[in-house]
């Protein structure tokens, strides 16, 4: 049975990846985008975050890797820069440096423009795949609506465009909702974390002795102690960028002098001075957002056939944790598998498919409170704050992982591929037991000196 046409809205992350997913089976997809997209690895208006430090998780990567074979050489043919988070990486955080050790937790820094760019050239070769350029302003529903079967447009020579399923990749300002309304069909819940995020960001060539020796980057993660963040990482073609990281409304300003000032306050300074030394390639660009925000669409009773969301659209999170893009991805992947597990049964489809990101998404936003849930400052709505348990948990185990070689690759594993199954086996939970009956403190707490690679 044929799939006939998907037509997919946004073309950034999420919505290059569906389109990429849904190639497989549909005759044809066209990906609706209201952007003029660039040539070439440029900003845009459509993704304003793009300015801002971006960094590609292993479980992202992998999933990219799945629906695009090659994607992972294409980013480093381009420009971008694969880490070893926990080796190459050095973060400091409220219980002072990380564990560092080699893992097989791969990043991929680059800007995200290129990055963006790099999926998009991929995804613009797959033969039955088009991008137009069209805003999307609405859905067109059966008289009865209970199936999608188009997209109204502006800004374009169709006024719509028919469809077989209709994705909704358009980012955290989706108007999917009211869209639906007008249908007939109820909004969803939203849960949100109001953790008041705040970035600045500037690309910067370094001499080559900036970086203290045998690290690629440093982060030092604003916590509730303090809020001021600052993060050097590499991104392409040899650059670094440098970043300002708030929480709470601690937003990093763009003033130059200034921007350096939040960097010094970050809990290790090193990134204050390492900027120092660098030549700013261009102005300090500034992004502020409420925090994360999610959209429980699957738990509605009544949803249409053939509308699915994905991406932002669904859940937008805290950004300092890296997840978006790889959620997005490991949502197309997920996408893919249920249309292609379906057998042409295209009745339920789409809330199969919205359906099976459940479980990544609560896991991801479980994480996310646990962390941002910690800031008396933060506002939550609608969902509670981790219990005393949880949070004395999470403290244990963090200094744990500072020590030991298989916590802190357990601990990187679930942050790469969230997933806390490691972090929760037998030999962990007995090692925290020992480490809590010690009494012991961390040890690696000067915030100017980074550990040694620990051995396996
Ligand atoms: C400051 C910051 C830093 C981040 N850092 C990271 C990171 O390190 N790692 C990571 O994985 N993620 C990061 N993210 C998250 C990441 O940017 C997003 O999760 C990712 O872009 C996926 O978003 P999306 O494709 O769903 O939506 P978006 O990227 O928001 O794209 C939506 C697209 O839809 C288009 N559009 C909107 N409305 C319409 C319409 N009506 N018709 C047609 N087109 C429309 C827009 O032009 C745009 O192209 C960060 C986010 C922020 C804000």
């Amino acid at each position: 049975m044929s799939f006939g046409r998907a037509v997919v809205i946004g073309g950034s992350i999420s919505g290059l990846l569906s389109a990429a997913a849904l190639s497989e089976t549909f005759d044809a997809v066209t990906i609706v985008e209201r952007d003029e997209l660039p040539h070439g690895p440029e900003h845009r208006r459509g993704v304003p975050q793009g300015l801002q430090v971006h960094a590609l998780l292993a479980v992202g990567q992998e999933a990219m890797e799945d629906l695009l074979r090659g994607l992972g050489e294409d980013f480093q043919a381009a420009g971008g820069v694969v880490v070893d988070s926990p080796a190459d990486l050095a973060v400091y955080t409220a219980q002072g440096w990380s564990g560092r050790v080699e893992s097989e937790a791969r990043v991929v820094c680059m800007r995200r423009p290129a990055l963006e760019w790099v999926i998009r050239r991929r995804v613009a070769e797959l033969p039955n795949v088009e991008i137009v350029k069209a805003t999307a302003a609405g859905l067109i529903g059966t008289d009865d609506a209970g199936r999608v079967t188009g997209v109204t447009l502006r800004g374009s020579a169709a006024a719509s465009i028919s469809a077989d399923l209709v994705v909704d990749a358009s980012g955290r300002s989706s108007r999917a909702g009211a869209w639906l309304e007008n249908l007939g069909y109820d909004k969803p819940r939203e849960v949100e974390l109001r953790s008041f995020i705040g970035y600045a960001t500037v690309p910067v060539r370094l001499p080559e002795d900036a970086l203290p020796e045998g690290v690629k980057g440093v982060l030092a993660h604003p916590h509730p102690g303090n809020p001021q963040g600052a993060a050097v990482v590499p991104c392409d073609n040899g650059l670094y960028l440098v970043a300002g990281l708030g929480m709470v409304h601690a937003d990093p300003p763009s003033d130059r002098e200034e921007f350096l000032a939040h960097l010094d306050k970050a809990p290790s300074p090193l990134v204050g001075e390492i900027a120092r030394k660098a030549e700013f390639l261009a102005p300090v660009e500034t992004y502020r957002m409420p925090g994360s925000r999610r959209r429980l669409w699957e738990e509605l009773e009544r949803m249409p056939e053939g509308f699915v969301l994905v991406g932002d659209a669904v859940m937008s999170f805290n950004p300092l944790y890296g997840q978006g893009m790889s959620v997005a991805a490991v949502e197309a992947r997920l996408m893919r598998d249920v249309v292609r597990d379906s057998a042409g049964e295209r009745t339920g489809l789409a809330s199969r498919i919205q359906r099976s990101f459940k479980d990544t998404i609560d896991t991801v936003f479980g994480m996310v409170v646990n962390i941002d849930g910690l800031y008396d400052d933060a506002e939550l709505l609608g969902v509670d704050r981790p219990s005393a348990e949880a949070v004395t948990a999470g403290r244990y185990l963090s200094q744990l992982a500072t020590e030991d070689v298989e916590t802190c690759l357990a601990q990187k594993y679930a942050a790469h591929y969230f997933s806390a199954d490691k972090v929760r086996s037998q030999s962990i939970q007995d090692k925290l037991r020992e480490w809590i009956a010690s009494g012991r403190e961390v040890t690696h707490t000067d915030p100017r000196c980074i550990p040694e690679i620990m051995r396996r």
